[in-house]
């Protein structure tokens, strides 16, 4: 029999939506034609398509042709860095502004220390390829400083890529003010002939409680997931505004406008539209998740002895929270309360089983030893008052037997 679940860890991927699901379903059985295909059932599949990014647009404030579907965020996140690099570079090389040799050196990204790895892992890579990086850093709330940013802009900048929301910690970043100084600093740019610098934004965590308006925030790139928002695994979007350069990093039969070939997941792309669209009438929700997420942080405050915060209330999502129990692995924690039905995740294993500490709360200033005793409890739709009375009756008997394993006596 399965055991009762708790599930807390919403950031990690949502349960699908029983209605989203619902539109999804004929995509995956009657209506299984290829959206490239001439006949009925080809045409239904277009419709459904077409019908789908003019709804995602519509969230977003853009156009349809703006939105590109991909296989998932990190496609997406993948897509707009690497594209944008590898367009910089051709275009230069094409002005005879550089040799062939120099073509990659010359462009500079800036991003912070925090992003997620669907950012950092292509930005790494160019990185090797001669691309130079500012990684900022970020304060104690893991939130960027506006004045370094400026700092960091070169004459060669041509990314930068800041992260809406933060996945371990919930960290809301500027997003508005940095689209607002980029769009000052590129009219100049504009005036002297100067290459403009180009905004992404990873927004996977942030569509489900704030407005990712993409006028309001000066972005020129945008990603989502359909997985984070109650909608499917294995499909996202990235949005490119209009007359924006880019390569296309998968090549074929030229779908999604020739940026993203590949044969388009009908039902996937259904069910990321009904998912964004639900967002909307859930916004209401948004204050009773925060309550709860506020009941299980003076709760553990007040029941277990040396524990830390290390997710700011104030600029950051309401339904996570991220805490270090001194003396106790955070892995053995997650464990621990797997074996009574709760679901929760320590911030490393959040993209990969990695043992690794998160770099995140390294880059908080966090020791390694305290990074690795971090658990992250996320909070969603269907968190209830019930859950979080029984995360909060386990808990600090789970801590404290492995404090008694590890040696630690808490004060
Ligand atoms: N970006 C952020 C901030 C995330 O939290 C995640 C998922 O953990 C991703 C990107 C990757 O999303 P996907 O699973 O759709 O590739």
């Amino acid at each position: 029999m399965r055991k009762k679940i708790i599930y807390l860890d919403y950031a990690s991927t949502t349960p699908i939506d029983s209605e989203v699901l619902k539109e999804m379903l004929p995509y995956l059985k009657e209506k299984y034609g290829n959206p490239s295909s001439v006949h009925f059932l080809g045409e239904e599949a277009k419709l459904a398509t077409d019908n789908a990014r003019k709804k995602v647009a519509d969230v977003l404030n853009c156009l349809s042709e703006e939105i590109i579907f991909t296989g998932s965020a990190t496609e997406a996140d993948n897509l707009a860095i690497k594209g944008v690099i590898e367009n910089c570079k051709l275009s230069r090389f094409h002005r005879g502004l550089t040799t062939k040799s120099e073509q990659i050196e010359n462009c500079h990204i800036i991003t912070s220390m925090i992003e997620h790895h669907a950012v950092l892992e292509p930005i790494k890579a160019l990185e090797k390829q001669g691309v130079e990086v500012t990684y900022l850093p970020v304060n104690k709330s893991g939130i960027i400083n506006i004045s370094n940013l400026v700092k960091a802009i070169e004459e060669n900048t041509v990314l930068v890529s800041i992260m809406y929301v933060n996945n371990e910690i919930g960290a809301i970043q500027p997003l508005k003010q940095i689209g607002e100084l980029l769009q000052e600093i590129n009219e100049l740019r504009k005036k002297s002939g100067v290459q403009k610098i180009y905004f992404h934004s990873d927004a996977v965590q942030a569509v489900n409680y704030l407005d990712c308006d993409v006028k309001k925030l000066g972005v020129d790139f945008l990603t989502l997931s359909g997985h984070k928002i109650y909608g499917p695994k294995g499909v996202g979007m990235l949005y490119i505004k209009k007359g924006t350069p880019i390569s296309p990093q998968v090549l074929g039969g030229g779908q999604e406008a020739a940026v993203r070939s590949g044969t388009e997941n009908v039902a996937g792309i259904v069910g990321l539209e009904a998912a964004i669209e639900k967002v909307k009438s859930q916004k209401l929700k948004v204050k009773s998740i925060e309550k709860l997420r506020n009941k299980l942080i003076s709760g553990i405050i007040k029941t277990i002895p040396d524990v830390q915060l290390n997710s700011s209330i104030k600029n950051s999502l309401p339904n996570i929270a991220n805490f270090s129990f001194k003396g106790a692995e955070g892995e053995a924690i997650v464990l621990a309360l797997d074996q009574k039905g709760i679901c929760v995740s320590t911030g490393s294993a959040c993209s990969s089983r990695s043992l690794e500490p998160s770099h995140v709360l390294l880059a908080l200033g966090l020791a390694e030893e305290e990074a690795h005793s971090s658990v992250r409890f996320s909070l969603g739709r269907y968190t209830t008052s019930r859950e979080i009375d029984y995360v909060l009756k386990i808990l600090p008997g789970v801590v404290e037997r492995l404090r008694k394993i590890s040696g630690y006596s808490a004060r």
